[in-house]
C-alpha cells in the first residue's frame, strides 16, 4: 500500500475514533442530563403527591372542607403540570432524543409514575365524593334521622341503656366511617328485638336495619376506596422512589460508561495518532537520512552509492528508485564522458590519467576534461587560422604561459636536411644549447620520441638545465611519425609537481600544434616550388588566390588595410619587336627585380599577367600604397637596362586601390587597381593613378567588375600560369 493510502487510512481511523469519542461524550452527557431532568420532575410530582395525601388525610381526619378544597386545587395543579410536561416537545428535543437513543419515558420524566398519579387523583376525587355522600349526602342524613327516630322510640319503650349505646355508635360511625360499628349497631338491634314486643317498633327496627345495610355497604365502599387510595399512594411513593433511584443509577452508570468508553477511545485516538506520526517520522527520517548520506557521497564524487529502500514505503520507495536510476544514468554517462574525453585528450606519447584531473568528483572531472577539450578545440581553430609558422609557435607559447604558468620555453625545429635544430621560438632563455642545435641526434627526446624529465631520472640528459633551483623538461614534437622538433620547458623545481600534473595537457597542446606547423611548413615548401613564376621568380596567380583566401580574413580580424598596385610595362610589345622575345624576358626579369627591391619582404609581388605585376601590401597605412607605386615607377624609370650592350630605359604605369577602402572583396579591389592602371595608360602612361570611383566613370562602364556579394569572376578564372 502506498504511503499516502496508508496515511489516508490512518487519518480516517483517527477521525472515526475522534468522532466516536465526541459522540460517546455527547451520549453520556445527554443521559446524565435526561436523568437529572427526570429526577427533577419526579421530585416535583413527589412533592405534589405528598402535599395532596397530607391534605387528604387531614380531610379524612376532621372533615374540614378547606382541606378538600386544598386537595382539589393541588390535584388540578398537578394534572396541569403533567399535561404541560407531556406536551413540551421541541424539535431540538426530539432530535436529541433520537440521536441519544433515549426512550420517550426517559425524556418526559416517567410514564409509569404519571399513570399512577392520574389514578391516585381519580381515587382521591372518588373517595371525597363518597365521603360527601356519607357525611353530608342523603345516605348520612337518612342514617342519622332514622337512628334518632329509633332511639326516640326506644326511649319511650324504656330501653335507655341501648339508646345510649346506639347514639354513641351513631356518632362513632359518622366519625370513623367504620362499617364494623354498623355491625355493632345491628347486634344491639338484635338484642332489642328480643326485648321489644311492640309490633310497630319491630317493623321500624326492620326498616332501620335495611337502611343500616345500605349504609354499611356505602361505608365498606369508602373503606375499600380509602384502602386502595392508600395503597396507590404508597406504591406511588415507592415507584417515585424507585424511579429516582433508577435515574440516579442511570446517572452513575452513564458517567462511568462514558468515562470508560471515552478513556478507551481517547487512548485509541492517541495511539493511532502516535502510530501514524511515528510511522511518518520514521519513514521521513529514514529517507532523509539516507538521501543526505548519499548526497554527501555524491558531493565527494561517489556516484556509485544508492538509496536503500523498500517497495512497501510507497512514494518514498518510488522516489528512492527514481533517484537511484538517475544516479545510474549519471554514473554511466559521466563515466562515459570522462573515458571518451580522456581518450580524446590522450596523446601518442602520454595517456591521460585521473591524477592530472586533480579531483575525485566525476562531475568536476567531466567538466574539466570537457573544458580542456573545448579549450583545445578553440586553440586548434586559432592556430589553423595563423598565417605563419612563427605565429603558430607564438600561440603555443601563449597557451603554455596562460594555462600552465610556464614562462621559459625554447622551441627547436629540425631543418629540411635533418642535420640541424633551428631555434624557432625562445622566451626568457639566455642561450639555446649549441651542441644539440648542431647535432640533433644527441638529443634524447629526439631519439626516444618521449618526454625527457631529468627529475624523473637524474642525469638522464647532459643538456638538461640543472642549476639555481631550475630544471628542464623536453617534449618531442611529432610530425608524420617522426620527431621534427622539441619543446624545452625550463621551470623552478617547486613547480615540478604542477608541471607533471599538467603534462598530459601540455603534450596534447603540442601534439595538436604539430600537424598545423607541419601543414604550414608544407605550404611554405609548396609555395616555394609551385606557386612561383619560373621566369621572374615572383609568385604566380595561384599563389595570389590561396594567399588572399587565407590572408584577407586575417587582415579583417586585425583591421589591416591591404594595398594593391597593378603595374604594366609601357609599350612592351615594341621591346619584344625591337629586341626579340628573349631580350623581352630579360627586361621582364629586371622589372621584377626592381619591383621586389622597392617593397618590403613581407609584401607580395605577383606576376599577374604577361608584363603585368601585382604588388600586395598586406598592412599599409591608408593612402600609402600610392607612394609605394610611385617609388616603383620612378625606380624603373631611373634604371638603365643593359641589352646586347645597349642601354635601355623603360617605364611602367601603375594603378592603385586599397582594401577595404575601395571594395569589400579583394578581387574587386584588384580590378579597381586594374581600372586605375587603364586610366594611367589612357592619360599618357608612365604614371600612377589611384582608383577613384568618380574619376573612373567612363572607364568602369562596360567593365566586368566582381561585386562583393557574389563569387568573383576573376577568382573563378583559372589562374594564368605564366
Ligand atoms: P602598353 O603600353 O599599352 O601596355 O603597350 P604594350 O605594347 O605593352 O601592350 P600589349 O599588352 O599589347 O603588349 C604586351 C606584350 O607582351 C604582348 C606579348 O607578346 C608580350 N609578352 C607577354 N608575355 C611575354 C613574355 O613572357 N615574354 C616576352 N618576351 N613577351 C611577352
Ligand atoms: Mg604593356
Ligand atoms: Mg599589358
Amino acid at each position: 500500500m502506498s504511503l499516502t493510502a496508508r496515511l489516508k487510512v490512518g487519518f480516517t481511523v483517527i477521525i472515526i475514533l475522534s468522532f466516536l469519542l465526541g459522540y460517546t461524550g455527547f451520549l453520556g452527557i445527554e443521559r446524565v442530563k435526561t436523568a437529572f431532568f427526570t429526577v427533577r420532575h419526579l421530585t416535583k410530582v413527589l412533592y405534589y403527591v405528598f402535599v395532596i395525601t397530607y391534605h387528604e388525610d387531614l380531610y379524612l381526619l376532621n372533615g374540614e372542607s378547606r382541606y378538600k378544597t386544598e386537595v382539589d386545587k393541588l390535584t388540578s395543579t398537578l394534572i396541569n403540570y403533567l399535561e404541560r410536561v407531556k406536551s413540551e416537545r421541541s424539535i431540538a428535543g426530539k432530535v436529541e432524543r433520537y440521536v441519544a437513543f433515549l426512550s420517550e419515558d426517559e425524556t418526559r420524566g416517567t410514564g409509569i409514575v404519571y399513570d399512577l398519579v392520574y389514578k391516585l387523583v381519580l381515587r382521591v376525587t372518588n373517595l371525597n365524593e363518597k365521603l360527601d355522600e356519607v357525611k353530608r349526602g342523603n345516605l348520612g342524613r337518612t342514617f342519622s334521622s332514622y337512628t334518632e327516630k329509633i332511639t326516640k322510640r326506644l326511649m319511650g319503650a324504656g330501653l335507655s341503656s341501648e339508646v345510649l349505646r346506639l347514639e354513641y355508635l351513631k356518632d362513632e360511625v359518622l366519625q370513623t366511617l367504620d362499617p364494623k360499628l354498623v355491625n355493632k349497631i345491628e347486634d344491639i338491634l338484635f338484642e332489642i328485638e328480643d326485648k321489644v314486643k311492640d309490633q310497630t317498633l319491630l317493623k321500624e327496627i326492620v326498616s332501620y336495619k335495611a337502611i343500616l345495610r345500605d349504609f354499611r355497604t356505602a361505608l365498606a365502599d369508602i373503606v375499600y376506596t380509602l384502602n386502595s387510595y392508600r395503597e396507590l399512594s404508597k406504591s406511588l411513593y415507592e415507584d417515585i422512589w424507585r424511579e429516582m433511584e433508577k435515574q440516579t443509577g442511570n446517572t452513575e452508570r452513564a458517567i462511568i460508561i462514558t468515562m470508560l468508553v471515552t478513556t478507551v477511545l481517547f487512548i485509541l485516538v492517541l495511539g493511532s495518532a502516535v502510530m501514524v506520526a511515528y510511522r511518518m517520522v520514521k519513514v521521513f527520517s529514514t529517507y532523509f537520512r539516507e538521501t543526505v548520506r548519499i548526497l554527501e557521497e555524491i558531493k565527494q564524487g561517489n556516484f556509485k552509492r544508492r538509496i536503500r529502500y523498500r517497495k512497501s514505503d510507497g512514494e518514498f520507495g518510488v522516489l528512492a528508485q527514481d533517484f537511484n536510476e538517475i544516479m545510474d544514468i549519471l554514473n554511466e554517462n559521466v563515466g562515459f564522458i570522462i573515458e571518451k574525453s580522456k581518450i580524446a585528450l590522450s596523446t601518442k606519447i602520454m595517456k591521460i590519467g585521473d591524477t592530472c584531473i586533480d579531483t575525485n568528483n566525476p562531475l568536476v572531472m567531466a567538466r574539466r576534461v570537457v573544458e580542456a577539450l573545448v579549450d583545445l578545440n578553440k586553440y586548434k581553430s586559432v592556430i589553423e587560422d595563423d598565417y605563419s609558422k612563427e605565429e603558430i609557435y607564438r600561440h603555443l607559447y601563449r597557451v603554455l604561459r596562460d594555462k600552465f604558468g610556464i614562462t621559459r620555453v625554447i622551441m627547436l625545429e629540425l631543418n629540411e636536411s635533418k642535420n640541424r635544430f633551428e631555434p624557432v621560438f625562445a622566451k626568457d632563455v639566455a642561450d639555446v644549447p649549441v651542441d644539440v642545435v648542431v647535432n640533433p641526434n644527441i638529443c634524447r627526446a629526439k631519439r626516444t620520441a618521449g618526454i625527457v624529465d631529468p627529475l624523473d631520472f637524474p642525469d638522464v640528459c647532459p643538456y638538461a638545465v640543472d642549476e639555481g633551483g631550475m630544471f628542464s623538461v623536453c617534449i618531442p614534437i611529432m610530425m608524420g611519425g617522426e620527431v621534427k622538433g622539441i619543446v624545452k620547458i625550463i621551470e623552478s623545481v617547486e613547480k615540478r609537481s604542477q608541471l607533471v600534473d599538467n603534462m598530459p595537457f601540455i603534450v596534447k597542446y603540442i601534439e595538436m600544434t604539430a600537424p598545423v606547423v607541419y601543414a604550414a611548413k608544407l605550404l611554405e615548401v609548396t609555395r616555394e616550388q609551385s606557386l612561383k613564376d619560373g621566369l621572374t621568380g615572383l609568385y604566380n596567380r595561384r599563389f595570389l588566390d590561396s594567399y588572399l583566401e587565407k590572408y584577407i580574413s586575417f587582415a579583417d580580424r586585425k583591421g589591416f588595410i591591404v594595398g594593391f598596385i597593378m603595374i604594366d610595362i609601357d609599350n612592351f610589345k615594341r621591346i619584344n619587336d625591337t629586341y626579340g622575345h628573349k631580350n623581352g624576358d630579360i627586361v621582364l626579369k629586371e622589372v621584377a627585380r626592381i619591383i621586389s627591391g622597392c617593397v618590403r619582404s613581407s609584401d607580395v609581388v605577383v606576376r599577374y599577367g604577361g608584363e603585368e605585376f601585382l604588388v600586395v601590401l598586406p598592412d599599409v597605412a591608408e593612402g600609402k600604397s600610392e607612394l609605394v607605386a610611385e617609388k616603383i615607377r620612378r625606380t624603373v624609370e631611373m634604371t638603365a637596362i643593359q641589352i646586347e650592350g645597349k642601354v635601355l630605359h623603360i617605364t611602367v604605369s601603375a594603378g592603385v586601390a586599397e582594401y577595404p577602402k575601395h571594395g569589400t572583396d579583394p578581387y574587386q579591389v584588384i580590378k579597381f587597381a586594374d581600372v586605375a592602371l587603364y586610366k594611367a595608360k589612357k592619360t599618357g602612361k608612365n604614371r600612377v593613378v589611384v582608383f577613384d570611383e568618380k574619376g573612373m566613370e567612363g572607364v568602369l562602364e562596360g567593365m566586368d567588375i566582381p561585386s562583393a556579394d557574389k563569387e568573383t569572376d576573376t577568382s573563378s578564372d583559372s589562374p594564368v600560369d605564366v
